[in-house]
């Protein structure tokens, strides 16, 4: 990668992803293209960001497909390391983001983000990208990841792009094919409860408790649903709000079934 690196022509545009690709996926590849006249992709299911009773072995992977839609998106190049020449033995350089890791995602996920961005900083210094591009699906990942690149001075932009959503609302995820139909159908209330959320404060509700309480009623409606937490929070710190003041990031993490899913907005 280093060494094709070198014949690529500027300025490059980079798209981190775990594979298993999806039209959430393939509309950071064409911005990419569209601002970049390079594009390249990687597809690297990074293990030190899963848990140990995590989906690592179980994530869907399927290279044929990926690299046939990749190409139809007129991607540059696939950047498809593996996990040893990713940490080869004795690999012990990690890096870390503070405060805004150990919320939502990372209190769920204790050492996700730790394992997010280490790799990402990996693939950052391996394919010296102008632009990276991230989707606000995974919106506490675009927070730390911008910081991360804030306060080391990495000198790349980071461009956020709108989740891609289902017909029903929801957010596309490589992760929705683990579920079977009835589940599927389940899957929606993650969407409707944002939805109501967005609903009440349009109508100006600012009480952050009330509105936090309604999307939980409205989840529980769904028997297979399992709440991981609905939050109201501070778009910058993270932190949950009493007063809806925006910017406010409005993110749930709820199981469907076995399966985990997030989804967000941001008001
Ligand atoms: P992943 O393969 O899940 O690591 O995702 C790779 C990139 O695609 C991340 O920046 C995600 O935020 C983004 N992404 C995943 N799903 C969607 C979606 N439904 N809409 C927009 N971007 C997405």
């Amino acid at each position: 990668m280093r060494q094709l690196r070198l014949q690529l022509t500027e300025p490059v545009g980079f798209v981190p992803t775990m594979g298993y690709l999806h039209e959430g996926h393939l509309s950071l590849v064409r911005r990419a293209k569209i601002d970049n006249p390079t594009a390249v992709v990687s597809i690297f299911v990074n293990p030190t960001q899963f848990g140990p009773r995590e989906d690592f072995k179980a994530y869907p992977r399927d290279t044929e497909r990926d690299l046939a839609l990749l190409e139809k998106a007129s991607t540059d190049v696939v950047f498809m390391p593996s996990p040893e020449e990713m940490y080869p033995p004795g690999c012990d350089s990690w890096v870390e983001v503070g405060e805004i890791t150990k919320q939502l995602e990372g209190a769920s996920r204790p050492n996700h983000f730790h394992g997010v961005t280490t790799v990402v900083a990996k693939l950052f210094n391996i394919v010296q990208p102008a632009r990276a591009y991230f989707g606000q699906k995974d919106a506490q990942q675009v927070i730390v990841i911008t910081k991360m690149v804030t306060d080391l001075n990495m000198g790349l932009e980071i461009v956020t792009l709108a989740t891609v959503r289902e017909p029903d609302g929801l957010a596309m995820s490589s992760r929705n094919t683990y579920l079977n139909p009835e589940e599927r159908k389940a899957a929606g209330v993650l969407s409707q409860a944002l939805s109501l959320a967005y609903e009440l404060c349009s109508e100006g509700e600012m009480d952050a408790s009330l509105i936090r309480r309604k999307m939980t009623e409205l989840i529980r409606q769904q028997p297979l649903a399992e709440i991981d937490y609905v939050s109201i929070a501070d778009a910058e710190t993270l932190k949950e709000l009493d007063t809806v003041n925006p910017p406010v990031l409005i993110s749930l993490a709820v199981k469907i079934g076995r399966t985990r899913l997030i989804d967000n907005i941001m008001l």
